[in-house]
């Protein structure tokens, strides 16, 4: 049988990039977007049924624009995974407000954008499912995180009220709330400090972080199960985690 098309922000790398391989394996029809697409162009893909576009998720009308490209060649999505995000660590007396910015723009209103764009066509089909990936950050806090966990504690506010909204629209609202994983997150720090913190950190736990694979099967997973079912919420760490 066909599958129905896939979304998925932020698939040039880290937990985007792996959800679009495990997808991609099942036979999914995939729209993947992100601003470096010569990145997602390089993955290890089967591109026949693969539309990448070059989408900044802080814009709306791009985002509008990408979906009805995807939407023509595939069929309506059912399914948008709002991955796209970014961490920028710092204290908020030294961070440049910029960064501060920066996240609430990807992290909020790019999840915003991403919802806005399918959700109307979800509610008049009965179906489809939208899954939010917050952070463990986004339920308890941690040092140095003060503008990203306001970032993430937003994800699950927003999402659980607009899952409320759509439940009589057989419409799902999930979000996947990972802990510390070896992607290119943590890159994009620009406070030294902090950055040394973070990898101090997850060195006292052994060094052993979660393996985005983990992530993208439990995605998966929330997804296939029945329409009726919905796994709200899951926070995923490797078990070495101690926060
Ligand atoms: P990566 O930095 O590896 O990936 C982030 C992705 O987001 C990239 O593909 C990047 O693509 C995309 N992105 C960033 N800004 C924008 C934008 N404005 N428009 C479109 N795409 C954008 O990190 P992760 O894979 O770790 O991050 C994915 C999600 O997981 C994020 O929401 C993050 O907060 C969350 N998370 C990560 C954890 C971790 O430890 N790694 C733990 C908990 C949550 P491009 O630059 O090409 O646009």
């Amino acid at each position: 049988m066909k599958k129905p098309l896939v979304i998925i922000t932020g698939a040039s790398s880290g937990f985007g990039a792996e959800m679009a391989k495990q997808f991609n394996a099942d036979n999914y029809p995939l729209l993947l977007l992100g601003r470096r697409v010569e990145k997602i162009n390089a993955l290890p893909l089967n591109f026949d049924q693969v539309l990448v576009k070059a989408v900044d998720v802080t814009n709306l009308e791009q985002f509008q624009a990408a979906v009805a490209e995807g939407e023509k060649a595939f069929g309506k999505a059912d399914l948008l995974i709002n991955n796209a995000g970014v961490m920028l660590l710092g204290n908020v007396w030294k961070q440049d407000a910029s960064e501060w910015q920066t996240m609430m723009d990807t992290n909020v209103i790019g999840v915003l954008n991403g919802m806005k764009t399918v959700m109307q066509s979800m509610m008049d089909r009965h179906h489809g499912t939208i899954i939010n990936i917050s952070s463990i950050a986004g339920r308890k806090t941690f040092g140095n995180h003060a503008a990203y966990a306001a970032s993430k504690f937003g994800v699950h506010a927003l999402s659980e009220t607009v899952r409320e909204e759509l439940s009589s629209h057989n419409v799902r609202v999930l979000v996947m709330a990972p802990g510390a994983a070896e992607t290119e997150l943590l890159t994009h720090v620009t406070d030294q400090d902090a950055a040394d913190t973070y990898e101090s950190w997850k060195a006292s736990m052994g060094g052993v972080t979660l393996d985005p694979i983990y992530v993208a099967k439990t995605v998966k997973y929330m997804y296939e199960l029945p329409q009726e079912v919905s796994i709200r919420e899951v926070l995923i760490a490797a078990t070495s985690q101690d926060a």
